[in-house]
């Protein structure tokens, strides 16, 4: 799509804080951060929203989150545990479809949300 936002920052037509990329996604600062580590991960080839999404998208959506752990982890927030098996650290993983989600970007990407609280998260 030519008149995609995300498609243009993929294709570097937009700058933008690239923290991650490969050949299938690239992982970015949300501009408008909800908390003090929000990054946007999203996939190269335009899908306008999770809801056109079926079985064939499958492995793809896998990738899209199994980036979310990697990045919490350069990122300072990824779940821990003390001793005691205590957990802290963490973050929201989060994709918003269609109007009634909250989805304002139609090119379907991961909110990843968290460091230190206190944070809203809002989206
Ligand atoms: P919402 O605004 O309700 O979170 P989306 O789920 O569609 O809607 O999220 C779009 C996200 O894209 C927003 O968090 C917004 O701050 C972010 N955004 C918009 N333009 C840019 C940009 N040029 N670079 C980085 N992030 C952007």
């Amino acid at each position: 799509m030519t008149d995609c936002l995300f498609c243009k920052i993929a294709a570097k037509q937009i700058p933008s804080s690239i923290v991650y990329e490969d050949e299938e996604l690239l992982a970015f600062k949300d501009i408008h951060p909800a908390a003090p580590v929000h990054l946007l991960v999203i996939p190269k080839v335009h899908v306008a929203t999770l809801s056109e999404c079926n079985e064939s998208h499958g492995v793809l959506l896998g990738k899209l989150l199994a980036l979310a752990p990697k990045l919490a982890k350069e990122h300072g927030c990824e779940v821990t545990y003390d001793a005691g098996g205590k957990p802290a650290g963490g973050y929201k993983t989060l994709i918003n479809s269609g109007p009634d989600g909250g989805q304002e970007v139609y090119h379907l990407h991961l909110h990843m949300i968290g460091g230190p609280r206190p944070w809203t998260g809002q989206r």
